[in-house]
């Protein structure tokens, strides 16, 4: 039976055409940052983002390691949402390795505002309690549906920030997503923040690669600590040709993910009105709320009739439409998972 995977956008496997780019590419040693294809990829990525330097690193925990290493000192804390993948899903790295605590707000969809934020930023309250030094914002936000900022609150937040003397750090794992759906330019973005990780390999389609974005001294300190980590690789020009590939064809194509995870969505609220709401899908990312059903178990018989979701909470699960899933393939799993849930 063939099987519509719709666990994640990073299932992907790299098209012909991206091979082929893949096997052309000049490279050399990226750790003497000797490869051209490299070099050329970090310029063009960091301009998109109007920042000075790029980091072309294998994973976007990688790189979201490096981004806040690099404006968080060791004892200090970053401020985040409870459901951020810098929390959830990069195995406390942050604390593991640089000693960097947390604390979090609580969001029903990733976001905050500049209010909420308010209460919550201590930068300097003596010896007595942990000193805040960054925030951290998700956009779109992987585990609230991929849920794009709104422009007005991300643009406060960033500025009530700076004023705090904070520092910034952006996990645009998806940023392409949320550029795709608001049409809001990449630059816009990257200038609210300090440092900035993108990521390749989720629904640009490549088959590896993140990229970190900030200041060059900024750049050329994480290069150093990436090294370190045991990050540095070599003629890594053949995954930086992919990625290029991606940028060049794989943009705007996100809307036709985002019109198939609607339509997911429309087929679950048909069946099961109440289980997800099509209005809140913006992106690639569709969180279904499975009722009384476990869901574990709902997964299970979904797999049964070739369709493949994943488990993101008791009674959640998720869906993320891709590069190698079509419209079709994904009203029908919409409709299977709806007639499940209204059963
Ligand atoms: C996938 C993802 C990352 C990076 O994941 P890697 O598997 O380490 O590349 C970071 N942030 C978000 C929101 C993600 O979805």
């Amino acid at each position: 039976m063939s099987v519509v995977d719709l666990r994640s956008d990073t299932l992907t496997r790299p098209t012909e055409a991206m091979r082929r780019a893949m096997l052309d590419a000049p490279v050399g040693d990226d750790v003497y940052a000797e490869d051209e294809t490299v070099n050329a990829l970090e310029a063009r990525v960091a301009e998109l983002f109007g920042h000075e330097a790029g980091l072309f690193c294998t994973t976007g925990s990688l790189t979201n390691l490096l981004g806040i290493w690099a404006l968080v000192r060791p004892g200090d804390e970053v401020l985040c949402d409870a459901q951020a993948h810098i929390v959830r899903a990069e195995l406390g790295a942050h604390a593991a390795l640089h000693g960097i605590t947390t604390r979090t707000w609580t969001s029903s969809d990733g976001t905050t505002t500049a209010d909420q934020l308010a209460g919550l930023i201590a930068p300097d309250n003596g010896p007595f309690l942990v000193r805040t030094t960054a925030i951290e914002v998700e956009n779109t936000h992987n585990f609230g549906g991929g849920t794009v900022w709104n422009w007005d609150d991300l643009a406060a937040v960033s500025e009530l920030a700076a004023s705090a003397g904070l520092g910034r750090h952006l996990d645009g794992a998806r940023i392409w997503n949320a550029h795709v759906a608001t049409g809001v330019p990449l630059q816009q973005y990257g200038r609210l923040f300090d440092t900035v990780s993108v990521c390749f390999s989720k629904g640009l389609g490549a088959p590896v690669g993140s990229m970190l974005l900030a200041d060059r001294e900024t750049i050329d300190r994480a290069r150093v600590q990436r090294k370190r980590l045991g990050g540095g690789w070599r003629q890594a020009g053949l995954l930086a040709a992919a990625a290029s590939h991606a940028l060049d064809h794989h943009v705007e194509r996100l809307a036709d993910d985002h019109a198939a995870a609607r339509a997911l969505a429309e087929q679950v609220a048909l069946a099961a009105p109440g289980a997800c709401d099509p209005e809140r899908v913006e992106t690639n990312i569709v969180v279904v709320d499975t009722g009384a059903r476990a869901a574990g178990e709902v997964v299970a018989e979904l797999a049964g009739q070739g369709f493949s979701f994943s488990v993101v909470g008791a009674h959640a699960v998720r869906a993320v439409t891709h590069l190698d899933v079509d419209l079709e393939q994904c009203r029908a799993a919409g409709g299977a998972l709806g007639e499940l849930l209204s059963a």
